[in-house]
């Protein structure tokens, strides 16, 4: 059968690290990059006797994570004890919530500017929300590296704050889930619960796919793609496994459940281990910590929910007057609505600040590498530059220039760099006099213009451009041939 006689269902769960300073169960510094096995106790290495506290700052920015994707918090959340022997885990049980997570419910918007550029012009369901299932709150386990005959093992990882976010199987394509994880983080991020970078491991994500033929309701067996660590790996790996699945139904094989990994290497999906019954973890409640009551945490937490990117992507089109699209693509990264809005705050021409922002700017930091959190063009010089040009000091081209030659060195400004550069206004004097030649040279085109054609107008803008020699600046001439028109 071709493919498009099979549906997909996917589901995901996404691990994301807070941001914290100290671990989920003990002090312990919660860092990246430090000498191995440094941030360790003897609750984290899970040491007899050694007993947990709860990080109150974790359990908030959970509680907030639910508030900003419309998850209920129940009164009452509960730890669990999930029980499985692996070297990563030094107590041999992990510390989590299986039947009261600190959310449940909610769900994730999918954001245009999320899914991948080349689908975003024909998005199958726009504005989907994807069903979330819950959010829970656990402790990460140890580093382990692998080598052919040793293991390396890294315990500063272990019991950092781990949030397990899963969804309902309502993602249909490897589109929606890349578009899923990419919203995703941008609410994280807005929220300041985690930087959610995959690249450095801070969401890292599970896929559950399965296939079943048009036409039929009952799932079929699932298959789970484990600890992907990167969007695109997520999108390649659903892409391959929907096609895998399909092609072994058409010829009789069915699926058996099974954990497999994607090789990014040769583009495939492996299986790991092939599930003979779902696992059993012996879960149970963690007799070492109390319940969490919730309410006031709740309460709490409300003040701290901050714009989220379709509410601001709503009022940048409103307050600043740019496209729906522009708006996208300056609430995609919190760093660059708020850059943005730095650089036109007081501007009286914020659309074309926000030109800037986008077609230079942006352009610039893709070009050279750079984040735009390493940005280095000062908000204030952006605006000031657009602001050259509106008034007719230097013209777009000239500001392109200008532009990079701050883009080097930051401190200077647009004003002074226009000037270096030679970049002087046209003698205004000097430019009427030419427009008054142009005008008298071509009286048809005035009559034209007269007679009702306004076009001419920027015929003859054209040839004074020419007479100055690009010198002029084109508004400035247009508005002056229009008074001395009479338009
Ligand atoms: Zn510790």
């Amino acid at each position: 059968m071709p493919r498009e006689d099979y549906i997909a269902t996917i589901g995901l769960e996404v691990h994301c690290q807070i941001t914290a300073n100290s671990k989920m169960f003990c002090g312990c510094r919660a860092a990246y990059g430090d000498d191995p096995n440094t941030n360790v106790c003897p609750v984290c290495l899970g040491l007899p006797g050694a007993l947990p506290v709860l990080n109150k700052h974790a359990i908030e920015q959970t509680i907030l994570a639910g508030m900003l994707l419309g998850c209920e918090t129940p009164e009452v959340s509960r730890w669990d004890r999930k029980n499985y022997f692996y070297p990563d885990m030094p107590k041999n049980y992990q510390l989590t919530q299986l039947d009261v997570p600190l959310c449940l419910g909610g769900g994730v918007p999918l954001y245009d500017i999320a899914y991948p550029k080349d689908v975003q012009k024909g998005i199958a369901n726009p504005g989907k929300v994807v069903k979330m299932n819950r959010i829970h709150l656990e402790e990460d386990v140890a580093k382990s590296t692998h080598f052919s005959n040793h293991s390396l093992i890294d315990y500063n990882r272990a019991g950092m704050p781990l949030m397990e976010l899963v969804t309902e199987p309502d993602i249909d394509t490897a589109d929606e889930a890349y578009a899923f994880l990419k919203s995703l983080q941008q609410i994280l991020v807005y929220g300041g619960i985690s930087d959610a970078d995959m690249e450095k491991g801070q969401m890292r994500c599970d896929v559950n796919i399965s296939v079943r033929p048009v036409g039929t309701a009952e799932l079929r067996t699932k298959l789970e793609v484990k600890n992907l660590n990167s969007i695109t790996a997520v999108r390649k790996s659903i892409e391959f496994e929907i096609q895998r699945q399909c092609d072994e139904y058409d010829e009789g094989i069915e699926q058996k459940q099974a954990t497999i990994r994607w090789d990014d290497a040769i583009g495939e999906t492996v299986v790991m281990r092939v599930k003979e019954d779902s696992a059993d973890y012996r879960y149970f409640t963690e007799p070492d910590l109390l319940p969490v009551r919730t309410v006031e945490l709740v309460a709490k937490m409300r003040s701290f929910v901050p714009e989220l990117p379709h509410e601001k992507r709503e009022r940048f089109v409103v307050d600043y007057g740019v496209s729906e699209y522009d708006a996208g693509v300056l609430t995609s990264e919190k760093a660059l609505a708020d850059y943005f809005e730095k650089a036109a705050e007081g501007s009286k021409v914020a659309k074309k600040v926000a030109n800037w922002v986008i077609n230079g700017l942006l352009g610039k930091l893709n070009e050279t590498d750079v984040s735009v959190r390493d940005n280095p063009f000062p908000a204030g010089s952006l605006r000031a530059l657009v602001d050259l040009v509106e008034a007719g000091t230097v013209t777009n081209k000239q500001a392109r220039e200008v532009f990079d030659v701050i883009w080097e060195s930051p401190d200077e400004s647009p004003a002074d760099v226009a000037k270096g550069l030679g970049f002087e206004p046209a003698d205004q004097s000097a430019v009427e006099g030419i427009i008054d030649q142009v005008i008298l040279d071509n009286p048809d085109k005035v009559e034209e213009i007269k007679g009702g054609n306004p076009r001419m107008v920027n015929w003859l803008t054209g040839q004074v451009m020419k007479a100055s020699q690009g010198k002029a600046n084109p508004k400035l001439v247009t508005d002056s041939i229009s008074a001395k028109l009479g338009l």
